[in-house]
């Protein structure tokens, strides 16, 4: 006996390109009129629905779609405080240039563990709420030894996919002598965070003081290397600048934003798309009313593209992927099946892993349900709550 079969399943989107008997054509691999046995985590069947096994307990969709649920590489979860007020500011014309970081590092540093592990907990289930069911979180607003080593012990309670971002920006004490502030960072407090740190990040960011330049990134992402952490890169945000170049240089598995490219850019993004993921994240666009990146470009040269939220609380307070999927079909032109995708296995990818994103025998079994008989209707819905992560015990 199987534990869990959902079945009554309109669509599925599997992203498995092998998968015999799916269609192919949108480059999802989709089965229509079928189930999935899960069991331990995992799954253990798919087919069409009139050939599903026997099963300890059944859940029928009733003509839902299920997809992939959403991998979200990238966020900045681990913060208290309010910045609402920045965010009106900006709508009336004030330009961001990294400088509120700073007013989440004073009352993030202010919170009590337990107020920031409340924080993360609503927020980790309001993204659950919304169809993701992996979230990469980074620290970044303690930027002290120990206030950066709390934050990844409490983002470490919530996801395998932690990532040390000491070095997000210089921090108001250390502006004067930011070079401390670097040998700090490659020094004592990596050594000190690296046990809690799946990955190491860093704001390459020429455009804002407070961010690194491609001197300190590298040094940050090399000493990060030396203690075995995977390497990711915010680059090219604010305006064109060495993050992407650097992130291919040193192999990094992502390079998150990627707003303003050169074709040389781009060049280099094509020849290590294996290696080099370019993450999107559109809503920091849409909250900063900012120029779209040029992710057309970017996927008909063959780029390795994912989506993500970097739900964070200065330039995009939102943990919506179904939000990124829709900007990326309406403001970015790609297809709603290259959306998806990029939300699923791009972002997976992004991260390095092969049991999620997809849909498979073997992998986890993650998914997100719909509420509707395509996947179509996430862009095709925007700001609809129709994406949930389906819970199975
Ligand atoms: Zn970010």
């Amino acid at each position: 006996m199987t534990a869990n079969l959902v079945t009554g399943i309109a669509e599925l989107v599997t992203n498995d390109e092998t998968l015999h008997g799916a269609d192919h054509a949108d480059g999802l691999g989709l089965l229509r009129n079928c189930a999935i046995a899960v069991e331990d985590g995992k799954v253990v069947w798919l087919g069409a629905a009139a050939k599903a096994p026997q099963a300890d307990n059944r859940i029928d969709l009733d003509g839902c779609a299920v997809i992939p649920g959403f991998v979200d590489s990238h966020s900045h979860l681990v913060f208290a405080g309010d910045r609402s007020a920045e965010f009106a500011a900006r709508m009336t014309g004030i330009p961001y240039d990294g400088g509120g970081i700073a007013v989440s590092v004073n009352a993030t540093r202010a919170a009590s563990d337990d107020e920031l592990r409340i924080l993360v907990a609503r927020r980790v289930a309001e993204m659950r709420a919304q169809g993701t069911t992996t979230v990469e979180i980074k620290s970044g607003y303690g930027l002290s030894v120990e206030d950066e080593v709390r934050a990844l012990r409490i983002a470490g309670e919530f996801t395998d996919e932690t990532t040390f971002l000491g070095a997000h920006v210089v921090p108001t004490e250390y502006a004067d002598h930011r070079d401390d502030y670097v040998d700090l960072v490659t020094g004592p407090m990596l050594q000190a965070c690296a046990p809690y740190a799946r990955w190491i990040d860093v704001f390459c960011e020429p455009h804002s003081r407070h961010a690194f330049t491609e001197d300190e990134a590298r040094a940050v992402l090399a000493a990060g290397r030396d203690v075995g952490l995977g390497l990711r890169v915010h680059g090219n945000q604010l305006g064109h600048g060495p993050g992407v170049r650097l992130a291919v240089e040193l192999g990094a598995a992502s390079v998150d934003h990627c707003t303003f490219l050169s074709q040389a850019d781009v060049d280099a993004l094509v020849d290590a798309a294996d290696t080099t993921t370019a993450t999107l994240l559109p809503g920091v666009e849409f909250s900063t009313r900012s120029p779209y990146p040029d992710a057309r470009t970017l996927i008909d040269a063959g780029v390795s593209v994912a989506l993500a939220s970097d739900c964070n609380p200065g330039t995009c307070y939102s943990s919506s992927m179904p939000l990124a999927i829709a900007l990326a079909v309406r403001e970015m032109h790609l297809t709603p099946a290259e959306a998806l995708r990029a939300a699923t296995a791009g972002s997976a990818k992004a991260l390095r892993r092969d049991d999620i994103g997809r849909i498979r025998v073997g992998g986890r079994s993650d998914l997100t349900v719909l509420d509707a008989p395509s996947y179509l209707h996430l862009s095709y819905r925007p700001g609809v709550p129709i994406a949930h992560a389906l819970n199975l015990n």
